[in-house]
């Protein structure tokens, strides 16, 4: 168990880093910890989480009234207290706006599909909060659907948040979302996305167990039956991953691109790399509207 010195200590060093990958502008972002069994040790409101020091911490109780320091405790106190006490196991929690991951969340896009072996053992997915207006009630109940099932999540137009069993475990989350975020988008730019199979998938999530990983739910068995649920309003109980069935291949060309605006690029279907690009009429004509834009 870290010290309470030691606790403000890492919290200085999680904000500034942050601030130096620009996860955040300004003051946003907020950091918070477990102090013992009651009480936590909180970044105050209105401080660049660059430039904070160990004395600027807030100690609250788990409703959020202060115990002790100078400052005021962040704005976003009620999305910190909810994750408490939705998640005992839960002894940090890391909020930001990273910017690619943040894009996805304006997009509207979660990042659930199934393209990288490591988020999937660790994450698994990364879905979306749905939009709330920050620092009121909203945001705790919006986060409440997802935080039981998962580590991380995006929040809808917004940021987002990670927790973990110490303070640099849910910071490195908030690395793994915006890399993950960030080799997502390199893809799709690329034109396509090759998905690791379900069966892979399955296979992957066996080694959760081997690496001693604690995941806080199992992937979906029915992506579409848990979608459902959730839509009906129903807390998410396993993650959703988007992985097609390989049929023997343990990678899949697959060239959907989420949003309908994007242009897109479609997939050999035969997976072979042939040079040849189709088009739709629609995605022909946005290229040559683009086209034409940056001629005049
Ligand atoms: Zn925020």
């Amino acid at each position: 168990m870290s010290t309470e010195p030691q606790l403000r200590a890492d919290i200085v060093e999680v904000g500034r880093r942050m601030y130096a990958r620009g996860y955040t502008a300004s003051n946003d972002g907020n950091i918070s910890v477990r102090l013992g069994t009651d009480r936590l040790l909180m970044t105050p409101k209105s401080v660049c989480k660059g430039f904070m020091a160990a004395e600027m911490m807030c100690i609250t109780d788990l409703e959020g009234r202060k115990l002790q320091g100078d400052r005021d405790p962040s704005s976003e106190m009620l999305m910190h207290l909810e994750v408490y006490r939705q998640r005992p196991d839960v002894q940090a929690v890391v909020h930001a706006h990273p910017p690619i991951a943040t894009g996805f969340a304006v997009a509207g896009i979660p990042l659930d599909r199934a393209v990288l072996a490591e988020v999937l053992t660790t994450l698994g997915s990364v879905p979306i909060a749905e939009y709330a207006t920050p620092s009121t009630r909203e945001l705790p109940d919006a986060v409440r659907k997802y935080i039981k099932a998962h580590d991380g999540m995006l929040l809808a137009n917004h940021g987002a948040l990670t927790v973990g069993a110490d303070l640099f475990a849910a910071y490195y989350k908030m690395e793994t979302i915006e890399h993950f975020a960030k080799i997502s988008l390199v893809a799709r730019l690329l034109g396509r996305e090759n998905l690791i199979a379900r069966e892979e998938v399955d296979r992957l999530q066996g080694l959760r167990g081997t690496y001693g990983i604690k995941a806080p739910a199992p992937i979906c068995a029915d992506p579409s039956e848990a979608l459902a649920l959730l839509d009906a309003g129903d807390p998410a109980s396993c993650q959703v991953v988007q992985a097609p069935q390989g049929d023997g291949h343990r990678l899949v060309p697959d060239s959907v691109l989420g949003g309908d605006d994007l242009p897109r690029v479609a997939a050999n279907p035969k997976g072979e790399a042939d040079g040849e690009f189709r088009l739709t009429y629609r995605e022909l004509s946005a290229l040559i509207a683009d086209a034409v834009k940056s001629l005049r």
